[in-house]
């Protein structure tokens, strides 16, 4: 992986020389294996412009954690990339390793470094939008922007070219496998009611990007994009699965606070 012709500096920023060596070493070596996987040199390919550098730089909170997207720095007229990405966050010994051992989808080094590239990328493309609203049973992604960095993070885990893998993350809550029922063809589209809308989104603000993951991934166990892009009126018709799941879903969270079932019924009607 070219870092110059992709733009991207990685920047030890803080480390002392030793370690900065080795922080940057291992960096580029974790970048090296998304580029050999189909879906994570489609993502570098889309990231690359020659006015958008990307600065990869420790993390600099104590907590199992990364950072990735868009700012200005000082003096600078524009936006740039930036991730905060340490290795040594996600390693035996880091501060994720207290998480139970089951909890690790999707953080493995690549994974979470492929997640924080998504954030950059819809950046990059000025698209970056973590307001946009989600049904109650897409909740777990906390907002849209996670929800397209789970998704495709979940595609890259799913990619046949990538060898060395967890499994597919459930949301952005914590790193819990996914349901078996989701983690299929069209799984996405039956969890809620807005799954459609979101992936259609997603697609319309990307079409390089999503028709290439549809393209070159058509077969993979878990493809939501290639999904849509197959079967369009399926997707959304499944929507109303979706619809129940939210209701049933927020159904329980009522009830279990101490609300009647026929109370929480008629509200429901009200509301959904
Ligand atoms: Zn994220």
């Amino acid at each position: 992986m070219d870092l110059a012709f992709h733009n991207f500096t990685i920047n030890p920023v803080g480390l002392s020389a030793a370690d900065g060596r080795k922080y940057v070493r291992e960096v580029h070596e974790h970048l090296r294996w998304i580029h050999r996987t189909v879906s994570g040199r489609t993502l570098l390919n889309v990231i690359r412009r020659p006015t958008f550098p990307v600065e990869i730089r420790p993390y600099p909170g104590a907590d199992c954690n990364a950072r990735g997207g868009g700012e200005v720095k000082p003096g600078a007229a524009a936006v740039s990339g930036f991730v905060e990405y340490s290795p040594s966050t996600f390693s035996s010994t880091g501060a994720c390793s207290a998480l139970p051992a089951a909890e690790n989808r999707g953080r493995l080094w690549d994974e979470i470094l492929f997640h924080e590239l998504v954030h950059v990328f819809r950046n990059a493309t000025g698209k970056w939008d973590a307001s946009a609203p989600l049904s109650y049973a897409m909740r777990h992604y906390n907002n849209n922007e996670e929800f397209i960095a789970v998704m495709c993070t979940n595609i890259y885990v799913a990619d046949r070219s990538n060898k060395i893998k967890t499994g597919l993350r459930a949301g952005h809550r914590g790193y819990t496998a996914m349901a078996p029922e989701d983690a299929m063809r069209f799984g996405l589209f039956t969890s809620s009611r807005n799954a459609f809308a979101l992936v259609k989104k997603f697609c319309d603000d990307h079409p390089i990007f999503s028709k290439a993951l549809s393209d070159r991934l058509p077969d993979v166990v878990y493809n939501p994009v290639a999904d849509y892009y197959r079967f369009p009126r399926l997707c959304e018709a499944l929507s109303i699965f979706g619809a129940m799941k939210d209701r049933a879903q927020l159904r329980a969270s009522l009830t279990s606070i101490g609300l009647s079932g026929a109370f929480v019924d008629r509200l429901l009607d009200f509301l959904m």
